[in-house]
């Protein structure tokens, strides 16, 4: 676009990203147990989260058999500083980038996803389907 980038990064201050992901119906909602294997798959710590209650819909007439009504907004906000400006126009690889958001504070959507399904508000299944699971080696 022949935009330069250190004009471009420096007035840059943050960077949103935002899905959507369904909520469950309240009409038809239940509580559920995930198993190690489940848990582990989606990036949770099985030891903390086996005896949590989790929730699913069955699907009713009042979701049209879905089991989901409704949507509910995760977001991940980033916030530019010094140090991820510089990173941005040295182009560092994403991972060094996604390190130093994290100790700069960012909830990543994966974060923002999991709390909803904690709180009950949607699923797993449905923020594996939104989102991925992150790994992001603390070295
Ligand atoms: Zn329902």
């Amino acid at each position: 676009m022949g935009i330069d980038p250190y004009n471009f990064v420096s007035c840059l201050n943050c960077v949103v990203a935002q899905r959507l992901v369904r909520k469950i119906c309240p009409h038809c909602k239940h509580e559920v147990r995930y198993d190690r294997q489940t848990l582990e798959e989606s990036g949770l710590n099985a030891d903390q989260y086996l005896d949590h209650p989790f929730y699913e819909g069955n699907g009713c007439k009042e979701c049209n058999g879905m089991g989901y009504q409704g949507r509910s907004a995760i977001v991940e906000l980033l916030e530019l500083n010094d140090e991820i400006r510089e990173l941005l126009v040295n182009k560092v690889p994403v991972s060094q980038l996604k390190k130093a958001a994290l100790a700069g504070g960012t909830r990543f959507l994966r974060e923002s996803a999991v709390e909803k399904v904690l709180f009950g508000i949607s699923t797993l299944k449905e923020i594996n389907r939104v989102t991925f699971v992150e790994k992001v080696e603390t070295a």
